[in-house]
């Protein structure tokens, strides 16, 4: 009998940000796949998980993905419960649909846990309402950063009237800024630059779409963080969140 696989999304790093799915399907794990971006505090969860870490970041450069595959496909083939953790949201550029596809190819049950992803927190965790009637009526998440370095469509993005939140952009901040700039976007556009996103570290860095980059240089911007570009980028409003004790 194969065991099933969960592609659970951890959340953004607050532990209390979990899902109550994602604690039943941590709580049931045997295996425990974990990306480096997922708060290990989630780990509490887990009593009889062997625990192996697949980041892309720790020790080894990089767990390529075909590993990742494999190894799945192996401790289900086993029997057993396999939690596969990441960050944020599992589908949010997580990957979580090509893990679900290839493992489906083998029959292997899946089930996937949504988490929050890191630009709802971060924008919330702010103050800044990604949408705001009369202000932005959508919401676009984009990542800056593709696999065959193919290009977004800045100018329609600039255009579209929406909030962008750009996740992975920390490393193509000087790419985003000249992008929107020539395709239209006001040099004033209110730019919230956030890292470590609803954890204790978490740090804001206001801008504009001008000064954005020179910005996030003196403020030393390091990844994880997320860039919410729009009107609302300039809101904080004075809601009090439940912080963690
Ligand atoms: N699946 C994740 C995103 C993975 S891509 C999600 O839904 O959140 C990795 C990118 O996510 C990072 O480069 C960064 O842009 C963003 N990110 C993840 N965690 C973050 C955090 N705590 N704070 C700010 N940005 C974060």
């Amino acid at each position: 009998m194969n065991g099933k696989v969960w592609l659970v999304g951890a959340g953004p790093g607050d532990p209390e940000l979990l899902t109550l799915k994602a604690v039943r399907a941590l709580q049931q794990a045997q295996i425990v796949m974990i990306d480096d971006l997922v708060n290990p505090a989630v780990l509490e969860h887990c009593t009889n998980a062997r625990v192996i870490s697949v980041g892309k970041r720790g020790g080894c450069r990089s767990t390529p993905q075909a590993f990742i595959h494999r190894l799945m496909l192996r401790y289900s083939r086993q029997g057993k419960c396999v939690v596969r953790l990441k960050g944020g949201d599992p589908c949010i550029f997580g990957r979580g649909s090509e893990e679900a596809d290839w493992l489906q190819q083998f029959s292997i049950e899946v089930e996937m846990v949504n988490g929050i992803t890191a630009g709802l927190a971060g924008a919330t965790n702010c103050g800044i309402p990604l949408t705001l009637r009369g202000v932005s009526r959508g919401v676009t998440l984009v990542t800056a950063h593709t696999q065959d370095d193919s290009s977004l469509n800045w100018a329609a993005l600039a255009q579209g009237g929406t909030t962008l939140v750009v996740y992975m952009g920390v490393a193509k901040l000087s790419e985003i800024q000249g992008s929107l700039l020539a395709g239209g976007m006001r040099n004033d556009m209110p730019v919230a630059m956030i890292e470590n996103a609803s954890l204790p570290t978490q740090r804001e860095c206001r801008s504009s779409l001008a000064q954005m980059q020179l910005d996030a240089h003196s403020f030393q911007l390091k990844s994880p963080a997320i860039l919410v570009i729009g009107e609302v980028a300039a809101s904080s409003q004075a809601i009090t969140l439940a912080q963690t004790a």
